[in-house]
């Protein structure tokens, strides 16, 4: 006996067998029983929904001997024939394959002649949209005026690529993407029937992987049964597919939402060494968040998760960590990524950057915290809040408004008791930010090290930055990361593959561009350094942030005389000021006097 792959074996016969698409299968089934069944159907749906699976139906049930009929017998020739794919009656063609209209016009011709077996003859049209301007305007008059004994399926992944012309004369169904825990349950059912020993986390990771489709997912599982065999189990599918594993999925998301940098580089580096797909995890990220933000809205619409019980308890647990605003910032830095990501030289570090960002978004202050604080800091003035805190639905502020806030909060007096009246919270001071170090000074390795995280968390913003005095400047920068920080110099790496990046940063206009942002953003001069990496270095992955190393910084500060600070160092003196870019995340861009 042959093989014969799963998908086909188990393709669905009756309207009944075809899974999550009940809405399209009833309508069938009544306009067959009652016999109003049009002349031309446009399914649309996804890959792998049982479009064709359902037109093959859908024939049968027209053309069985028996029928029409929404129960196909399966067992007459006609039903047989149409099965086999060898029925003379119901015509499928790909127009992905044949997309002329020659094609078209043959089968305009030939629809003239009445059905060999039975009642009908019936088109099935796949990729419909692949067809070209020409074949669609043949097409269209055999739409205008079918002889009785045809009809039409036409189907399409890409609707709106089907003129409207053609859309106005066929009656339109959409298939759905198929819920993963109703695909799951189905390659369930399969595996269980074919003696396959799969336990029920392998069964939704092969769900997740397929992205609603049931084919994928039952190619998925013949795939697997040929590498691994008939035990299968998570890893081996995660390992099969590169996709990342549920739990690294909610460490990740966990450490996004807390905005933990340091884990996520961590993380990433993990998933990327173990050969995880990039664009995956950004979709997979995608979907998570998604499912944070239905806790947040709809905690009681547990159907629209379409995740089992214990993952959910895991989501709303996050989810009460966060608030829907965070959350719409960063669906969006991760809707943005995806969109690069296909373009993109280095994956690994787009997804990074985005996640940093995302991680960013997910704990900068938002307007109505702000506002609060404000007036918090008035009253503790003395002074009555006046700006009304806005409801918990306003947008989360831009990056520019937190700096205008904090601009307009700034001291424009340098009294020194104004400014510690304003140091004084009314409740638990904060810690200190870390203070500018002085350019004479020598910083500690462990210092250093902090620098170079903290250049790596806001490397995007910087080379934002350097883009805007050397236009492109930011391109090449996307392909490099902080690697080391010294004193007088930071070091920047590329791969190996972006040596043409490294070229360009090196023509004196982008690196002098890049040497004033980074000079400005360490508070001291700084010379740079390109290098292309190798084996011996060492990835801001392992980047970990000193403890307490801010109160080492603070004592060393005091030692520093009046006179050799910068002017931004001796703003960073101010209490006032210092306790204003602790409130808002901020750092000093601009000095006016
Ligand atoms: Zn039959």
């Amino acid at each position: 006996m042959t093989y014969q792959v799963l998908a086909r074996k188990w393709r669905p016969q009756q309207f009944d067998d075809v899974v999550g698409q009940e809405h399209v299968t009833r309508t069938l089934k009544n306009a067959i029983a009652e016999n109003r069944v049009a002349h031309a159907y446009l399914f649309v749906g996804p890959r792998g929904t049982g479009k064709t699976s359902t037109a093959r139906i859908f024939a049968k049930a027209l053309n069985c001997e028996k029928g029409p009929t929404p129960t196909p017998c399966d067992q007459c020739d006609a039903c047989r024939e149409i099965m086999n794919g060898t029925s003379m009656d119901v015509l499928e063609i790909d127009a992905a394959s044949n997309t002329g209209v020659d094609h078209v016009r043959d089968l305009r011709d030939n629809a003239r002649y009445t059905p060999v077996r039975g009642p009908f003859k019936i088109y099935v049209i796949d990729e419909v949209h692949m067809l070209s301007t020409g074949a669609f305007n043949a097409l269209l008059k055999t739409l205008e005026e079918p002889p009785a004994h045809v009809k039409f399926v036409l189907a399409t992944t890409d609707p709106q690529k089907v003129p409207p012309t053609i859309h106005s004369r066929c009656q339109r169904f959409d298939l759905r993407r198929i819920s993963t825990t109703v695909i799951a349950d189905s390659i369930g059912k399969i595996a269980k029937a074919e003696g396959v020993d799969i336990d029920q986390d392998a069964l939704l990771a092969i769900a997740r992987g397929a992205e609603g489709g049931m084919r994928d997912a039952q190619s998925a599982l013949d795939q697997l049964i040929s590498f691994i065999g008939k035990k299968i189990r998570e890893p081996d599918v995660l390992s099969v597919f590169g996709l990342a594993s549920r739990s690294a999925l909610e460490d990740l998301a966990g450490a996004v939402l807390t905005g933990d940098i340091p884990q996520i580089i961590q993380r990433i580096t993990e998933l990327d060494e173990s050969g995880k797909d990039m664009q995956r995890l950004v979709i997979e990220l995608l979907e998570y968040f998604r499912n944070v933000l239905i806790c947040m809205y709809a905690p009681d619409a547990s159907d629209a998760l379409d995740i089992p019980e214990a993952q959910a308890t895991k989501l709303k647990e996050q989810a009460a960590t966060s608030s829907p605003g965070r959350v719409l910032q960063i669906v969006q830095i991760l809707t943005d990524a995806e969109g690069r990501l296909r373009y993109a030289l280095s994956r690994r570090t787009l997804v990074e950057t985005a996640l940093i960002r995302s991680a960013r978004a997910a704990t900068v202050a938002s307007i109505d915290e702000i506002l609060k604080e404000l007036n918090a800091l008035k009253a503790s003035l003395g002074g009555a809040p006046s700006a009304p805190v806005p409801s918990p639905a306003a947008p989360a502020p831009t990056r520019t408004e937190e700096k205008k806030a904090a601009d307009a909060t700034a001291p424009k007096k340098k009294s020194a008791d104004v400014a510690e009246k304003v140091a004084t919270p009314p409740a638990s001071p904060p810690p200190a930010p870390s203070p500018p170090s002085p350019a004479s000074a020598k910083l500690s390795g462990e210092e250093l090290e902090a620098e170079r995280h903290r250049l790596y968390a806001h490397w995007h913003d910087l080379t934002e930055q350097v883009g805007h005095v050397a236009p492109m400047a930011d391109k090449y920068l996307m392909d490099a990361k902080p690697l080391r920080v010294e004193t007088q110099h930071v070091t920047i790496g590329f791969d190996p593959e972006f040596e043409s990046s490294k070229e360009n940063m090196e023509m004196s206009r982008n690196r002098a561009a890049l040497q004033r942002v980074l000079s400005r953003f360490l508070h001291r001069d700084v010379a740079i350094d390109f290098k292309i990496m190798d084996s011996s270095d060492t990835l801001p992955g392992d980047i970990k942030l000193p403890e307490g190393h801010s109160h080492a910084k603070k004592k060393e500060e005091t030692n520093v005389p009046m006179e050799a600070l910068t002017a931004e160092q001796k703003w960073m003196r101010e209490p006032a000021v210092n306790r204003t870019l602790e409130m808002f995340n901020g750092e000093i861009i601009d000095i006016r006097e």
